[in-house]
């Protein structure tokens, strides 16, 4: 299926009710979530999923993240530990993603898992995805919906950018509240911080009563997001900058002149939020480089700073 049009849902009855529409019939929905915008479609449909992968240009290795309206129904799909029930009790809905043995059965596309035996389960907290969620009535498989590789998109108009053309509808839900992706925690052995994100990993090793573990950086990569290179805008971008260097400008942090600031307060929350969308606007002025204020290496600052040195590492 090649879409020529991408269709703008508006947030109401029929904009939802067009995008389940478009799902069940194999098509593909960017839509909002508390995180980034998600490119949804059936995980049961191979189809469906395939042009996931070919809109995005994401390679078939990388797994994708099952979307769900209910914590009571990720056990039709995975086997379902103490410690899972604990995690989704403190945490969902919203920014958490558990990696969990996949129930072969379950019936899903294979390509979502890209053959592994794990699949990787989130109940999204934004009121717009649920109710597509609960609208549609299935497993929806969703990765940010923007080309592999790329800023993610934290508007409709990202989406648009990125992806206008190549897939059918965007749901237009305005600015996602977090701004950077789901914590991904493994829970196939011992509970393994995978990607840190909208959770920060001090308040799921709060709720497990253990630390989490952090894979190698060396070791077989286990989710693709620690692919080195992701999230990259056009410009080169320079971390922990505290003056400019020729034709740079300055995405800052706390009280400094800067062109634009990711919160003037020093707030991490705040920061998150304006993230991918502070980057975007940075990157359309084609600047030489992008340098960005030092950020504290703690809370939500961990996801902020993995994703700054992605975007910032060696293309
Ligand atoms: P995104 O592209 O932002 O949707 O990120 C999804 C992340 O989840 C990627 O880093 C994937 O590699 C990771 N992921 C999805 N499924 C699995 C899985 N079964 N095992 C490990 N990581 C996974
Ligand atoms: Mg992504």
């Amino acid at each position: 299926m090649i879409t020529a049009r991408t269709e703008l849902l508006g947030d109401d009855p029929a904009g939802l009710s067009r995008a389940a529409e478009i799902l069940s019939a194999g098509g593909l929905v960017a839509m909002p979530t508390e995180t980034v915008y998600g490119l949804a479609a059936d995980a049961r449909n191979d189809m469906a999923v395939a042009r996931i992968f070919e809109a995005k240009g994401r390679p078939r290795f990388n797994p994708l993240i099952v979307h769900l309206a209910d914590a009571k129904d990720a056990q039709l799909y995975v086997a379902w530990p103490d410690m899972a029930q604990k995690l989704a009790d403190a945490f969902w809905p919203g920014p958490l993603t558990l990696i969990l043995p996949l129930r072969p059965e379950a019936g899903l596309s294979p390509l979502v898992t890209a053959d592994l035996p794990s699949l990787a389960v989130r109940v999204p907290a934004h009121p717009l995805a649920r109710r597509l969620l609960q609208r549609f009535g299935g497993p929806v498989a969703a990765p940010s919906a923007n080309p592999s590789g790329r800023i993610s998109p934290t508007e409709a108009r990202h989406v648009l950018d990125g992806l206008s053309g190549k897939i059918d509808a965007v749901v237009d839900g305005g600015a996602c509240p977090v701004g950077v992706e789901s914590t991904i925690v493994g829970l196939t052995g011992r509970p393994t911080l995978l990607r840190p994100g909208g959770v920060p990993g001090e308040e799921i090793e709060a709720v497990l009563g253990q630390p989490l573990e952090h894979p190698s950086p060396d070791g077989p990569i286990s989710a693709p997001g620690q692919l080195r290179s992701h999230y990259a805008p056009g410009a080169s971008v320079r971390l922990n900058a505290t003056e400019l260097k020729d034709g740079e400008i300055l995405l800052g942090f706390g009280a400094v002149d800067c062109a634009l600031n990711l919160s003037a307060t020093g707030d991490l929350t705040e920061a998150a939020a304006n993230l991918f969308g502070h980057l975007h606007a940075l990157d359309a002025l084609n600047p030489n480089g992008i340098a960005v204020s030092p950020i504290p290496e703690t809370g939500l600052g961990r996801a902020i700073n993995d994703r700054l040195r992605r975007a910032a590492a060696p293309r």
